[in-house]
C-alpha cells in the first residue's frame, strides 16, 4: 500500500468502525445509568474563554501550565496578543460556567448533569495519553452531601460493572480537607522541604515551589522516598472533613461498593476540596487511571456564581475500551449487513431500487445496485460483505415477475415471486431481528 499523505495529527485518531461499536456501547450504558439516576444530558462548547479554566483547573497545574490547547479567534499572524480561547481540557470547569451563566441555581437542587464528548490537552502523546480524547463526565452541582459522594460513585461503578470491566479496577478514594486545611499543610511541607531541596528531582523541584501538594502523587523514587518521614495531609484535616470522609465510606460500604483508602491521592487540580477518587487498573496504577473525580466546592464562586458545592467524576473512553478489549469483551455489533441485491440490465437495476428500499424500510440491513458488474462477481462480492441471503434479479426475472433467492451459507438457491421476496427474507430473518424503530420513540437519544 503506498504510504499515506496525509495523517491525523499527533497525538489524535482515526475512531474505525470497529472501535465506534465499543464507543456506542460505552454511550449506550452510560446514557442508561444517568437515565436510571435522574441525570440530564448537556452538551458544552469545544472551546472557552481559557479564563474558566486558567481559573478554575488553577494555573500551576499540568493541565493549565502544559496542556491548554490555545484557540485564537484571530485570523493572519500580525496580532500576537494572547489568544483568547482554549479548546476544553475536561468539562467540570465549562459545566460550571454553565451552571452559573444560565442561572441554574434557580432550578431544584442538586443539579445532574452528565456530558459525552471530546476533550483536548496538548501533552507528549504516549499509551493511553492523547491530544484528543473522549470523556464521559458526571456532575451533582448545588446540594452537598455524603450521600451524593457515595451514590455519584456508584454512578460510575455500576457504568464500569456494565462494561465488565469493573472488577480489573481498584476504586482509590481519599478526603484531601478544606482550602485552609490544604494551606497549612503545604506549609508544613515546604517547612519540611527546606535543605532537602538538592535531593529532589528537577521537576518535583519546581513543584515544590509552584504545586507542592503534587509531590505527593510523584512517580519519582527520591521524591517517595523522602516523603516517608514528611507531614501527611492527613494530620492537617479538620474535624468535619474526617467525618464527612468517614460517612463517605460508611455509605459505599452500605452501598457494596468496594474501595481502598489512599491518603497519597490528591489530584492535580486546584479546585478539589475534600472526597477525591479515581479508578485504577492495579497492574498500572495511577499512571493509567480511567476515570476519576471529586468534590469542587470553590470552583462555582471561583467562576462568578453563588458559593455552590459540586462533585463530580470523568471517565476516560479510550481507556475504558482498552480495558474492554483487555478483558475480552466484545460489544455487540448491529452494523452487519443482511441481504445484496444483486441485478444485471437496466430494467432490472431500476426494479430492484424499490425491492432495496422496502427491504431497508422493514428493518433489513440491505445493499446492492452497486454497479453493473457481471452476476457473477456480484455474488463474490455478496460473499465478501458475509451477507446471509442474496436476491437476483437478471433480465429474464424481471420479464417473469420472479427472483432468485440465495442461502449464502447453505449455498442453496430458489426462484420466487418478486412480490413475495420481502415477506420471505423477513420470515428467514425473524421478526425480532429487524432493525426497526420509531423515531418519535428515540429522539434525541442515538445520536452523539
Ligand atoms: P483527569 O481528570 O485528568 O483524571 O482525567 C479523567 C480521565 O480522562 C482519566 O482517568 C483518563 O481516563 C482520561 N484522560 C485524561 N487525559 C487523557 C489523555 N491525554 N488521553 C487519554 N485519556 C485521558
Amino acid at each position: 500500500m503506498a504510504e499515506a499523505q496525509f495523517r491525523t495529527p499527533k497525538g489524535t485518531h482515526d475512531l474505525l468502525p470497529e472501535d465506534h461499536v465499543f464507543m456506542t456501547y460505552i454511550k449506550k450504558a452510560v446514557r442508561h445509568r444517568a437515565r436510571q439516576a435522574g441525570y440530564k444530558r448537556i452538551e458544552t462548547p469545544l472551546f472557552e474563554n481559557r479564563a474558566i479554566f486558567e481559573r478554575g483547573i488553577g494555573a500551576h497545574t499540568d493541565i493549565v501550565e502544559k496542556e491548554l490547547f490555545m484557540v485564537s479567534s484571530k485570523h493572519g499572524t500580525d496580532d500576537d496578543s494572547q489568544p483568547e480561547f482554549a479548546l476544553r481540557p475536561e468539562f467540570t470547569a465549562s459545566i460550571c460556567r454553565s451552571y452559573v451563566e444560565h442561572g441554574m441555581q434557580q432550578l431544584p437542587q442538586p443539579v445532574e448533569l452528565y456530558a459525552i464528548g471530546p476533550c483536548f490537552r496538548h501533552d507528549r502523546p504516549q499509551k493511553g495519553r492523547y491530544r484528543q480524547f473522549n470523556q464521559f463526565n458526571f456532575e451533582i452541582i448545588g446540594l452537598k452531601d455524603a450521600s451524593l459522594d457515595a451514590q455519584l460513585i456508584q454512578v460510575l461503578s455500576r457504568i464500569l460493572e456494565d462494561l465488565k470491566i469493573l472488577d480489573r479496577l481498584c476504586l482509590q478514594i481519599n478526603n484531601i480537607g478544606t482550602a485552609e486545611n490544604r494551606g497549612a499543610y503545604v506549609e508544613a511541607l515546604k517547612d519540611y522541604f527546606i535543605g532537602k531541596e538538592r535531593n529532589l528531582p528537577d521537576l518535583d523541584r519546581k513543584r515544590l515551589e509552584t504545586n507542592p501538594l503534587r509531590l505527593l502523587d510523584s512517580k519519582e523514587e527520591d521524591t517517595q522516598i523522602l516523603l516517608k518521614s514528611a507531614p501527611t495531609l492527613e494530620q492537617f484535616l479538620n474535624d468535619e472533613s474526617k467525618a464527612y470522609h468517614e460517612t463517605v465510606l460508611e455509605y459505599l460500604d452500605e452501598l457494596g461498593i468496594a474501595y481502598q483508602p489512599n491518603p497519597g491521592l490528591v489530584r492535580g487540580l486546584d479546585y478539589y476540596t475534600q472526597t477525591v477518587f479515581e479508578y485504577w487498573d492495579e497492574s498500572t496504577g495511577a499512571q493509567n487511571a480511567v476515570g476519576g473525580g471529586g468534590r469542587y466546592d470553590p470552583l462555582i464562586e471561583l467562576l462568578g456564581g453563588s458559593n455552590t458545592p459540586g462533585i463530580g467524576f470523568a471517565c476516560g473512553m479510550e481507556r475504558t475500551v482498552w480495558q474492554m478489549k483487555q478483558a475480552g469483551i466484545k460489544p455487540p455489533n448491529k452494523d452487519q449487513v443482511d441481504v445484496f441485491v444483486a441485478q444485471l440490465g437496466p430494467e432490472a437495476k431500476k426494479t430492484c431500487l424499490s425491492l432495496i428500499s422496502q427491504l431497508r424500510d422493514s428493518g433489513v440491513h440491505t445493499i446492492g445496485a452497486l454497479g453493473e458488474a457481471s452476476l457473477k462477481s456480484q455474488m463474490r462480492l455478496a460473499d465478501k460483505f458475509g451477507v446471509r441471503y442474496t436476491l437476483l434479479l437478471g433480465q429474464m426475472e424481471v420479464k417473469e415477475g420472479v427472483i432468485i433467492l440465495r442461502d449464502m451459507a447453505a449455498g442453496k438457491q430458489k426462484q420466487i415471486k418478486f412480490d413475495t421476496a420481502v415477506p420471505a427474507i423477513i420470515k428467514l430473518i425473524g421478526d425480532k431481528n429487524l432493525d426497526t424503530y420509531m423515531l418519535k420513540d428515540h429522539m434525541g437519544e442515538e445520536d452523539g
